[in-house]
């Protein structure tokens, strides 16, 4: 699903919404005009309403029917205050009274429209799944000094990453590193602040992606390209992992190039963590992917260092207990 997919159906959902409230407030007044005595008051007084602005128009005199009409407006209080009714009861009740359910105020973009852009862009890119964020970023689970600084370093250089996005002088990001350096927590900061700037991203791990490129091999119904365009379509994607997912004849190293190529003839931004080095990748994938993913010209690695943070916050754990 593409970015104006997503917004046609939130756009969708906000005409579906105010529909339904003035549906709602419509059928509580018909269901009121039903009883003859509140019908004869109600049309009296849209009718005093359209001949006060007539005469207005024509700079007429008309007080009397300007008391007339309190007369009416004052009756019909009165049968709604014995009904324990009111008239904003014929009222819509918007979910956003600032901008009625339009999405926009004086012109510009309500911020509950912009709010149903980015949950409708998570559900569509992660579903459920609740990613890290950068504000769960920890230096404090380096074992030494070094770390600490490094990690403060790469959650700025991440940060200012994400905001300078589109303008971004790489196209592929590696984030590497040993294990448990903090590379795929890292990962899901990144979406997560993507998915918040109402970009499009979308985070798969590599078995993920793999499955998906057997999927779209072995398909031969019109489903085919779905695999692929998930993949394809996204402005950001990310993918965890490279490296550990099953080499698949004739598909795992296929794809990745033809994902790298197109998302690259795309103009598009892909992430990957990955333990693997330039020269893994060489022996891995072979030249026609390590040119896409090593060349300095087209990505730019990323290399977090240190010890496994995993086993460090296992450390940190026990000694709290
Ligand atoms: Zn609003």
């Amino acid at each position: 699903m593409t970015k104006q997919d997503i917004v046609t159906q939130v756009n969708q959902a906000y005409a579906k919404k105010r529909a339904d409230a003035q549906a709602r407030a419509l059928a509580v007044l018909q269901n009121v005009l039903r009883d003859k005595t509140f019908e004869t008051l109600y049309y009296k007084k849209k009718q005093l309403e359209f001949d006060i602005a007539k005469h207005e128009f024509f700079k007429e005199d008309c007080s009397s029917l300007k008391n007339t009409y309190l007369q009416t407006q004052k009756e019909i209080q009165t049968y709604l205050q014995k009904h324990h009714l009111s008239e904003k009861d014929f009222e819509p009740t918007y979910a956003c009274p600032i901008c009625q359910d339009t999405g926009r105020v004086n012109g510009n973009i309500c911020a509950c429209y912009k709010e149903a852009v980015r949950n409708a862009l998570k559900q569509a890119c992660i579903g459920n799944r609740n990613l890290a964020v950068f504000d769960d970023w920890r230096e404090d689970v380096a074992t030494n000094q070094e770390q600490r600084a490094e990690l403060q370093k790469a959650k700025v250089y991440l940060q200012k990453l994400v905001h300078a996005y589109p303008k971004l002088l790489h196209k592929t990001w590696v984030f590497a590193g040993c294990t448990g350096v903090g590379k795929s927590f890292a990962l899901e900061c990144v979406t997560s602040a993507f998915l918040n700037r109402g970009v499009d991203a979308c985070i798969y791990t590599s078995f993920q992606i793999n499955e998906l490129f057997l999927k779209y091999h072995t398909t031969f119904t019109e489903e085919k390209e779905q695999y692929m365009n998930q993949l394809l379509e996204p402005s950001v994607l990310l993918i965890d992992d490279l490296g550990t997912e099953p080499m698949l004849n004739n598909v795992t190293i296929n794809y990745l190039y033809l994902l790298l190529t197109e998302r690259m003839s795309a103009g598009k931004t892909t992430f990957f963590t990955t333990n693997l080095s330039p020269n893994n990748i060489l022996e891995r994938y072979g030249e026609r992917v390590f040119s896409r993913l090593c060349s300095t010209k087209d990505a730019k690695w990323f290399k977090f260092i240190g010890d496994d943070l995993r086993l460090s916050l296992t450390k940190k754990s026990l000694k709290k207990e």
